[in-house]
């Protein structure tokens, strides 16, 4: 097979080619097609977890990699174990920089996300910006559970496209699956699953910023809920943005 060594028209094939493939095929032709590490970062959340449930059960070489920022809920951690021990493999972690932390808390406080939008952004900057940065460093694709009808500023996404800044192929293998749709492949696989999402919570962060939603609420109103704007992000899957003001909230 020849390699397409333009990352920018590799993307563009794998974006046209994942149109007519299942998610197990989009991941198979992404490692087959992609020279070099390729990187999973899971949040451990309902469309994650069958992503990993994909690379484990069917060996695929992707690194599947957490960003534990230190506030997760417990229910999260019991997720992460029970999935490590049905496939017998590990989840890779990043955390937050000791001395970063240090520094935001004694500047702002352990809550400080709260009183200002300034302060929320700086804590998703030194729990999970930078350590995405380094969960990312050298590799030629990341992938990750995103789905296209999930919040506004996901309408629009690409099942593939190249990220000049970061310098890799970011990839969307759910793209066009419908949370139902998931669920149930979760169910009839086995597939570990955050208890909290049978409590309310659908798409599930950092417990103090993540509440459960009420009926009728679009799916990312628990995240952030106390800041007034409707675009709330952490600045993960912004892209092409280097620093966490311009990268997220918007
Ligand atoms: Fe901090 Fe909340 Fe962002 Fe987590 S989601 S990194 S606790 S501001």
């Amino acid at each position: 097979m020849t390699m397409i060594q333009d990352p920018n028209l590799l993307a563009e094939t794998l974006d046209a080619e994942f149109a007519v493939l299942s998610p197990l095929e989009r991941l198979q032709t992404l490692r087959d097609k992609v020279k070099g590490r390729i990187v999973f970062t899971t949040s451990l959340g309902l469309e994650d977890q069958m992503l990993t449930h994909l690379i484990f059960a069917n060996n695929i070489k992707i690194d599947v990699v957490t960003l534990d920022t230190g506030r997760l809920f417990p229910e999260t951690y019991d997720v992460w174990r029970e999935t490590e021990e049905k496939y017998g493999k590990r989840i890779h972690a990043k955390y937050p920089q000791a001395e970063a932390l240090e520094n935001l808390i004694e500047e702002q406080g352990i809550d400080g996300f709260y009183y200002a939008k300034e302060f929320r952004l700086n804590c998703c900057g030194v729990r999970k910006i930078e350590p995405l940065g380094r969960a990312l460093e050298g590799a030629s694709a990341w992938v990750t559970g995103l789905r296209g009808d999930q919040s506004q500023n996901r309408l629009g996404m690409a099942f593939a496209s190249y990220e000049t800044q970061k310098k890799l192929i970011k990839v969307n293998p759910l793209l066009d699956l419908a949370r139902e749709r998931i669920a149930h492949f979760n169910d009839d696989h086995g597939v570990p699953i955050n208890a909290l999402h049978a409590k309310g919570f659908l798409s599930i962060g950092c417990a103090p910023c993540t509440r459960a939603l009420q009926p009728g609420e679009p799916e990312r109103a628990g995240r952030w809920w106390w800041e007034d704007d409707t675009k709330r992000e952490c600045g993960l899957h912004v892209p092409d943005r280097t620093t966490v003001a311009e990268g997220a909230g918007i």
